[in-house]
Parts: structure tokens; sequence; C-alpha cells
């Protein structure tokens, strides 16, 4: 038997609701509701109701939600602001924006995420942000960040971007730090049909500073404050996402099934598949396993239809972006010997028992192979 198992399947979410979303979109043009107005003030509201926050100030896309809040609260040239060293580029990248230098810290073996023990340590007078990353959809440990945070008088900025609607101890991400960004990036658990991104917090001030800053300084129209940058959801795109937010518990849901299934079929196979503690909800944006013959089981199930990814295959330190930073390859052990082992199944609410049945047949016999 052969079968196809996409990575993601966007056109299949598209397909279950076709007609709210055609709908949606065909609203905006009639309103010519481009840029701001009421679709986009309606998913503000949803969005903030959702993550359990006052606040929720709309941007363009994920890496600029991060950015604006981190130059909102000040932060810029002499600052540092910690964050870990295997994510995505845009997390240190939106650090770099504001001029404040990038520190970055190993991350703990158990759950790929910032390693609050190592924290500490790279924390000098300079420093005044801590940039967590909830990676794969799992939070990060954000009660012994806080703790840090807190004696150190620093502010703790939750890249979210992976992680719309995961839990620790019952509480929402987006509700732990000063302020939490996302990212509406058509393939992130919530996504829209092109860039999208937001702040959400529940510091009436920081959201009023964001939203001058991701709209060009402004009180009012030609009325600037300063300069800022322009930064800001489309209607388009924040009717769709009003769409399909009223799904993402649904297709979270759906999500957690398919990797409690992965764990199962993969149980006693060798294969080091995601914890999942009791006090948190993962949200499961990927399913990342990691295995020691990475490259050929990568190619086996290729060869069988099934699309991976590696997330990430350079730990940021590593990276020639960061090369004048002066790393040794062996300074992030835990980020540098994941990179090599790493890979992400097909992870979506629409993956079927048959598909992921197929995957870890293949899957098992692949890592057998070594
Ligand atoms: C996607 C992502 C971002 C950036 O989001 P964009 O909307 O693509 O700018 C930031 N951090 C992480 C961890 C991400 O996965």
């Amino acid at each position: 038997m052969y079968m196809q198992v996409p990575f993601v399947d966007l056109k299949a979410q598209y397909m279950a609701i076709k007609n709210e979303i055609d709908q949606a979109i065909s609203s905006v043009i009639y309103d010519s509701a481009y840029i701001g107005g009421k679709y986009v003030r309606q998913f503000e509201e949803k969005f903030a109701e959702y993550c359990r926050t006052k606040y929720c100030v709309s941007v363009g896309n994920g890496t600029d939600a991060i950015y604006i809040v981190l130059r909102a609260l000040g932060i810029g040239k002499g600052d540092e602001a910690i964050t870990v060293a295997n994510s995505f580029i845009a997390t240190s990248e939106a650090i770099t924006m504001t001029g404040a230098g990038v520190v970055f810290v190993d991350c703990d073996p158990k759950t790929h995420n910032i390693d609050p023990k190592k924290v500490n340590a790279a924390i000098t007078p300079r420093t005044k942000a801590i940039v967590p990353v909830h990676l794969y959809g799992r939070p990060a440990d954000m009660v012994a960040l806080e703790i840090i945070a807190e004696k150190h008088g620093l502010f703790l900025v939750e890249d979210a971007a992976q992680a719309h609607g995961a839990q620790l101890q019952g509480r929402r991400v987006g509700t732990f730090g000063k302020a939490a960004c996302f990212s509406f990036y058509p393939g992130k658990n919530l996504g829209a049909y092109g860039d999208g991104g937001a702040i959400v917090t529940n510091d009436e001030n920081l959201a009023a500073a964001c939203r001058m800053i991701a709209n060009h300084g402004r009180v009012k129209k030609y009325d600037h404050e300063f300069e800022g940058i322009n930064s800001r959801l489309d209607g388009l795109q924040a009717a769709i996402l009003c769409v399909k937010l009223k799904y993402l518990e649904n297709w979270t849901d759906s999500r957690r099934m398919n990797a409690a299934l992965y764990r199962t079929l993969l149980d006693g196979s060798g294969i080091v598949t995601p914890i999942e503690r009791e006090d948190e909800r993962h949200v499961y944006h990927l399913f990342v396993i990691r295995v020691s013959n990475r490259e050929d089981v990568e190619a086996n199930l290729a060869r069988h239809g099934i699309s991976t990814g590696i997330h990430y295959p350079i730990a940021l330190p590593n990276l020639a972006a960061y090369k004048y930073l002066g790393f040794h390859p062996g300074d992030f052990p835990v980020a540098m010997k994941f990179s090599g082992e790493i890979l992400s199944l097909p992870m979506f609410p629409e993956l079927t028992q048959d598909q992921i049945h197929y995957v870890c047949e293949h899957l098992v016999n692949a890592v057998k192979q070594q």
C-alpha cells in the first residue's frame, strides 16, 4: 500500500469551511474595510477573549509583534534580551531589530524549551527582558521564568507564535508575561491566508503604545507623536481569522488526539516522542520526535510518500547570521545535539488515523534499519 501524507494540508481545512470563508471575504470587499475597520476590531476583541487577556493589538506578522512589544517597553541600544537557542530566527531577529543585543540560552533536554536553570547565568546589568518561546506548541516553564523575571526586574515577553491556546496549570499562554506575541502565518495553528500577527496584554498603556508604534506613531490621522512603522493586520485577514477562530478549539483537540495516537503507536520503538505533562495543554503545532539516524529515516519516509520537516536544522547561535557573536559549536550542547536528531512528523487537524498508522509503520521500520 502507498499513501501520500502531506506535512500540512491547508486546502482540506479551507474546503471544510469554504462557504463561511468565501462569505467573510466578500463582506470585507463589499464594505471596503481593508485597513482597520470593523473586522479588525471584531477579531481583536475575540482573540483577546480567547487568550483571556484584556487587550489585543493586531499587527502585520508575528515577527513585528515581538519587535513592537520590545520597543514599546523601551528596549533598545545598550540593552540585552535573553531568548532560547532553538527557535525560528524571527525571535532573535526581533530583538536585534530594536537595537538590543541577543543573548542565547540553551534548551532543557526534556522539553526543548528554554532552560530556566541556565537563564540566571545569562543575566547581566544590561538585561531587560526574557523572551521564552512556547516551541512546537508546548508552554515554556513560565512558572520558573516568572520567578526569575520578578527577582531581577525583567520583562517577560512570550513568543507564542506556535502556541495558540496552549495552557500551563490552567492558565493560557499569553497571560504569563507582560505581553505575548502570536503569528497567523498560514501554517500556524490559527493561520490567516497571508501574513498576520497579534500582541495580547493586560496592560492598557502597553497596548496603546504598541498600537501607536504599529501605525506610524499616530495619535490620530496625520498627527504623529513619533516615527513608528506600518504593521497592521488587514481587514481580509481579520475576517478570515474571525471565522477560523471559532474552530480553533476543535482543531486543537484533533491535533491532541493525533499526538496521542502517534505516541501510542510509537511506544516501545526507541523513538523519543514529545513528553506531555499533566499540568500542561500542549497544542502540537508540531509533533517532533528524535531519532539517531535522522537522514536515513527522512529519506525512507519520503520514499513512502510521507512529508516531514526539521524545526530547526541549525540552532540559532550556529547560523551564519550570528557568526558575529563568536560562538563555538559546543556552546549550546543540547540545542546542537537536538538539531541533528529532531524530525517533525505530519501534524494537522485533518490528518486521518489511517495516515498516522501508515506513518508509524514506516517510521518504526526505518528506525530498526539503522
Ligand atoms: C512563525 C514564528 C514567528 C514569526 O511569525 P511571522 O508571522 O512569520 O513573522 C516567531 N516565532 C516563532 C517561534 C515562530 O514559529
